[in-house]
């Protein structure tokens, strides 16, 4: 039986209908506690639509984004008036990571941090993480949601390694002395340590290592870019998926692997058609709206994330009967519109990972000439690499247009040509004007 049938929480193997019941109960109250508490939803949400009968009107409420919290918090600094508790009951605030203009708060009330944590322990004793195991927390610490994550893994019971974003060289000697067999980073981050370890002629795979998560980006479910880490590391991958708005990790991998179960005790998720903003099917990608039904300080109702995702709600192999998100292909802001084609740079990146004479490091250069885009796929391959590299281009260029239908220019330059992503990578550099109005 082993890891897999195990649970934290009896919620977790909740029958569905019994699951969904709670939602909408949790639901109702979350509307009627916001349109009291906070003149934004008192204003926004219309009187007919201030108690469902089904969890799917829900759909009938409005949407919200990340530009309507920064205009409340601006204009009424600094929690704004979507706020719902006297500010004295606020006890952590995190802020959002990597933004551009003002950054933006969620407030916690102390009741909302605890049952997060709480939350962070079930998901991380999903993945296997036991009161024996030593972890080590390698996010950033100040004032980023995935900071307290950590606490989840103290409150298991394992020796939780507070390391934050220390210099590489110094957290490999981390690794070396403590020993973690469980580390959390972002995906780029766990590709560039690897290779910062095998530089400093510490091998990564004989390390301590076995279990990462990884979050923050799409990589965790690239199967190639997945493939390359648990490689390098000798270690299995797990996907997590956070929003800074709302709390830290909302959703996981289990031992099973099969998708990222959400924690929808917390929240409520509907994928949508981009475009229409209709409920798109299982298997279908769209982008992800996420309202809160168990946060209270600032909940969230239909808060576009601009993640595009897959989801299903077939019970899982581990007994959870969540839902899963089956893929988080990437941000919106991201999709590339190649000649009316959509392109997401992670089926790039898939490609890109796909070859063994590559790297696996990619940069995306978009331009506009004469009225026509133009894409420039950076890339490098290996020392070993032996062959004739304009047929490597070649034969790259060919797979791109087949796989995704647009044409590129493929350039591949020497290993170490491209510059490494420490945290989070920018590999998409799009020089057109005003393409995302
Ligand atoms: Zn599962």
């Amino acid at each position: 039986m082993g890891k897999s049938m195990e649970f934290w929480d009896p919620i977790e193997t909740m029958d569905r209908r019994e699951f969904e019941r709670l939602q909408l109960k949790r639901l109702n109250k979350t509307i009627e506690f916001s349109v009291k508490n906070s003149r934004y939803y008192k204003d926004n949400i219309p009187q007919g639509l201030r108690n469902l009968n089904s969890l799917e009107d829900i759909s009938k409420l409005p949407m919200m984004d990340k530009d309507d919290i920064r205009k409340d918090q601006e204009s009424k600094p600094f929690l704004g008036e979507m706020l719902c508790v006297p500010e004295d009951d606020v006890v952590y605030i995190s802020t959002s990571s990597g933004s551009t203009g003002m950054p933006t708060a969620s407030p916690f009330t102390k009741k909302d941090f605890d049952v997060w944590i709480d939350y962070e322990a079930r998901q991380f004793y999903s993945s296997g993480l036991r009161k024996s195991d030593r972890y080590c927390h390698a996010l950033n610490l100040s004032l980023f949601v995935g900071g307290p994550c950590v606490l989840g893994a103290q409150r298991i019971g394992a020796l939780s390694i507070h390391a934050g974003t220390m210099p590489s060289e110094r957290l490999i000697k981390v690794i070396e002395h403590f020993r973690p067999n469980f580390i959390w980073t972002t995906p780029s981050y766990a590709w560039y340590l690897g290779e910062t370890a095998d530089k400093m002629g510490f091998d990564p795979a004989a390390s301590s290592i076995k279990n990462i998560f990884v979050a923050g980006e799409p990589g965790g479910s690239i199967e190639n870019t997945r493939k390359r880490i648990e490689n390098l590391w000798d270690a299995k991958v797990f996907d997590y998926y956070g929003i800074s708005d709302i709390f830290g990790s909302c959703a996981g991998e289990c031992v099973d692997q099969n998708g990222l179960h959400v924690a929808e005790d917390h929240m409520i998720v509907e994928v949508v058609d981009t475009k229409t903003g209709e409920h798109v099917s299982e298997g279908e990608k769209g982008e992800m709206l996420l309202t809160t039904i168990n946060k209270w300080a600032r909940p969230l109702i239909r808060f576009r994330t601009g993640d595009i995702v897959t989801y299903e709600t077939e019970r899982c192999s581990c007994g959870r009967t969540s839902m899963r998100l089956m893929g988080i292909h990437g941000r919106i802001d991201d999709m590339l519109i190649i000649k009316g084609v959509n392109v997401m740079p992670s089926a790039i990146e898939a490609i890109i990972r796909s070859h063994p004479s590559l790297t696996g490091e990619y940069r995306i250069i978009v331009d506009r000439e004469d009225h026509l885009d133009r894409v420039v796929v950076e890339t490098e391959h290996t020392k070993k690499f032996a062959g004739n590299l304009s047929n490597l281009e070649e034969e790259l260029k060919n797979e791109i247009r087949s796989k995704l239908g647009i044409s590129t220019k493929v350039v591949i330059y020497d290993e170490e040509t491209l510059p490494r992503a420490t945290h989070k990578a920018k590999r998409l550099i799009d020089n057109r004007k005003d393409v995302w109005k």
